[in-house]
Order: C-alpha cells, then sequence, then structure tokens
C-alpha cells in the first residue's frame, strides 16, 4: 500500500509518497508559490536529488495535479498510475474539541473542519483547500485527516482552560489545545521502543525545538499538558513567535506604540522570539555564528530560549509527578547539542544525567544520558509525514 502525505500552506504544498510495505519514501516534495507568479515544483524520488520544475500553478488543485504528474510522470515517477495511491494523509492544524484522533474525511468531517476556521484562520483554510482539490483530482481515493491538536485533547481540563470568565470557553472555545501533537506522540511511541517498555508505564517529557517549538508532558502516552495554547503563538520562544508573555504587553503596545492588533499579531508572531531579542536572525546556526563573533543579542537570545526549555522540565516533571525519559526533538532538539547543554545542565538532582560526548551526537536517534542517570534522555528524529501515513493506513485498512 502506498500513501500519499500532504501537507499544505497558504501558498505551499508539501508532500510525500510512502510505500507501507516497508516506510520507505518513494517520493517527495514541495509546489511553492502557488497562486504567485514563478511558481515551481521541487521534486525528488528514492531519496535522490531534487529536480525543481517551473510550473504554472494559479491554485492548489493544479498544485495537486502537478504533484501526480511528477509522481507518474516517466522519468520523475514512481509510480505507474494514481490508482496506485491507496490512501491520503492530510496534515490538519486544528481539529478543535471534536477531534480526539484522526479521522476518514467525509462530508461531515469536512464540515467540522470549517467550523474549526475561527480558531485557525490562518492555518486551517489551506489545510481545508488542500483536501478539497484532492478530493477532486481523487474522488475514489480515501483520504484521512490527522491533527496537530487530536494528541493534546487527553489534557484534564484543569490544565487546558485559562482563568477567564467560563463562558469564554463554553461558548467560543477559548482554551488551551497545543499544537505539534503528531510529532510528540510519534517521539513518544519511538521512546517506549527505545527503553524497551510499554509506553502505558512511562511519563516522559518531549520538547520540540524547531521554528515553532513546543514541550508536552506524556503520561502512560497521552499528552496531560503542553506549552502552545489557544494558537501556537504561546510557549517557549520561538524562532519568531514571542511564546508566553504578560497579556498587560498586548495593551501597552496599543497606547506606546499605536498598533492595531493586526499589527499587534504580527509582531508577537512574525517579529518577535529569538530574532525579535537579537535582531540577527530566527535561525539558531545564525545565531551561533554572530554569538561566536561577539553579538551579545544573539548570545542573549539563545539563553533565553534554552532558559525557558529548562523550566518547562522542571515544571512538567511536577505536573507528571515523576520522570522516566525526556525527548529532544525537530531541527534544534535533533541537531544542536548547544541548546541541548544549556537546556539540561545542572539537573543531577531530578535524575538528568548527561553524558556530553555523547550529546554531541546529530540528528539520529540515541540516549545520551550517563548508564547511571535515573532519567533517560534520548534524541529522536521526528517524522511527522511518516506519522501521518501510519494514520491514514490504520483508518484506510
Ligand atoms: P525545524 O523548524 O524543525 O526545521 O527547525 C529549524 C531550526 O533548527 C532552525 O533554527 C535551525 O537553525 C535549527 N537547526 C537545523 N539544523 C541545525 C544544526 N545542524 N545545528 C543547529 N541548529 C540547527
Amino acid at each position: 500500500m502506498k500513501v500519499l502525505v500532504i501537507n499544505t500552506g497558504s501558498s505551499s504544498l508539501k508532500y510525500q509518497l510512502i510505500d507501507m510495505t516497508n516506510e520507505a519514501v518513494l517520493a517527495k516534495g514541495l509546489c511553492d508559490r502557488i497562486g504567485i507568479e514563478k511558481s515551481f515544483l521541487k521534486h525528488a524520488k528514492n531519496g535522490g536529488d531534487a529536480v525543481v520544475l517551473e510550473k504554472d500553478m494559479a491554485n492548489h488543485k493544479v498544485a495537486i495535479q502537478e504533484v501526480i504528474n511528477a509522481l507518474t510522470d516517466k522519468e520523475t515517477g514512481v509510480i505507474n498510475s494514481m490508482s496506485e495511491i491507496s490512501a491520503v494523509g492530510h496534515r490538519v492544524v486544528h481539529g478543535g474539541e471534536k477531534f480526539t484522533d484522526s479521522v476518514i474525511i467525509d462530508d461531515e468531517v469536512m464540515k467540522a473542519l470549517r467550523e474549526c476556521i475561527e480558531l485557525a484562520p490562518l492555518h486551517n483554510p489551506p489545510n481545508i483547500v488542500g483536501i478539497e482539490a484532492c478530493q477532486q483530482i481523487m474522488p475514489n481515493t480515501p483520504m484521512v485527516a490527522v491533527f496537530d491538536t487530536a494528541f493534546h485533547q487527553t489534557m484534564p481540563k484543569h490544565a487546558f482552560l485559562y482563568a477567564l470568565p467560563y463562558d469564554m470557553y463554553e461558548n467560543y472555545g477559548v482554551r488551551k489545545y497545543g499544537f505539534h501533537g503528531t510529532s510528540h506522540k510519534y517521539v513518544a511511541q519511538r521512546a517506549a521502543a527505545m527503553l524497551g517498555k510499554p509506553i502505558e508505564q512511562l511519563k516522559m517529557i518531549s520538547c520540540h525545538l524547531g521554528n515553532g517549538a513546543s514541550v508536552c508532558a506524556i503520561d502512560g502516552g497521552k499528552s496531560i499538558e503542553t506549552s502552545m495554547g489557544f494558537t501556537p503563538l504561546a510557549g517557549l520562544a520561538m524562532g519568531t513567535r514571542s511564546g508566553t508573555l504578560d497579556p498587560a504587553v498586548i495593551k501597552f503596545l496599543m497606547e506606546k506604540k499605536s498598533m492595531t492588533i493586526k499589527e499587534i499579531d504580527d509582531y508577537l508572531n512574525k517579529k518577535s522570539g529569538v530574532l525579535g531579542i537579537s535582531g540577527v536572525s530566527s535561525d539558531f546556526r545564525d545565531l551561533h555564528t554572530a554569538a561566536d563573533e561577539g553579538n551579545e543579542r544573539a548570545a542573549l537570545a539563545i539563553e533565553v530560549f534554552c532558559y525557558r526549555v529548562k523550566k518547562y522540565i522542571g515544571e512538567y516533571a511536577a505536573v507528571l509527578g515523576g520522570l522516566d525519559a525526556v525527548i529532544f526533538t525537530a531541527g534544534i532538539g535533533e541537531n544542536n547539542d548547544i541548546v541541548r547543554k544549556k537546556a539540561l545542565s545542572n539537573m543531577e538532582f531530578m535524575g538528568i544525567k548527561i553524558d556530553w560526548e555523547k550529546n554531541a551526537v546529530k540528528g539520529r536517534e540515541i540516549d545520551i544520558s550517563t548508564p547511571d542517570a535515573k532519567v533517560r534522555t534520548l534524541v529522536i528524529p521526528t517524522n511527522e509525514e511518516l506519522a501521518i501515513a501510519r494514520e491514514a493506513l490504520k483508518l484506510v485498512k
């Protein structure tokens, strides 16, 4: 069985075709600048070099057709026809409270997805457009929605409720939802396999540290707390997002800088985080280069980021009432030994003891703790596409 995984943004569409018999990636790529001039398709098959094809892609339907063309083409293709695709797995950012797990997409689900637009106005509309485009081009292929929020629907009410008047939750659904659920769930399952223990017996903290970043407390395989909130703006300081701040800062910005709500939203989502503090970049590789050259604000941005990771680990150990493993994943979590070192230093009192030589390893599954550490610290590359494909396969089977 072959599963096509689709991740749609407003002007982009990432895809992977995975052979589920051996979980090998047959082809992957990206349609970019959809609906804008100079749109192009970047496509690679069987782990080879990517080819970039200039394609006129006025909308997502044309983009999906171009993906199918590339997958079935004599030169770039890996399948003979579209009928070889058994299912399509769609990444959907927000499932609200309705979706606690992945679902096969039907008319009811589409209606519910549209109702979630209010909760994720930037993310859900392109996801819906991507699904509709696929449905038009592949009407007989089952489609599955896999939600970023679903894994966190096990959070208890006292964890997800904001201290606002209760009608904001009841009438408007204002609460913590959490994101990156597919990744947190995937690495938690890998961690249990690495430790050779049933996931039901483990208390774990998963740190998904990429351009967007979140921490999740996982008890017995279930999310019980996470750092992102009503939107993916909350929690850690991120590449360009502020993370959690005193809500009174909003009023201050409105008054002092005469900013509109739209401008503040932009400011907190796109101009803050480590980019905002450093004034250099949102990318940690650039921050380290600048810090090494003596840029103090770049160094400070790294400190702020790591300090918050450390704080969440302490907080979530308390919430879990014990700790078996800490997991680091995503671009920074997998590759950045300096961030891991800063976040994990002086944690011996709570059983976290790191072998600093092992910590230097990049981008592969490894237990970086010392043999006598009570808490295992694991680096686990995430694979959201594979997790989505597995969910799709599970449901269509
Ligand atoms: P992601 O959003 O998961 O792709 O992660 C992007 C972040 O990971 C950026 O801040 C990158 O600088 C960081 N990153 C990726 N590779 C490395 C690396 N080899 N060393 C340090 N940081 C890295």
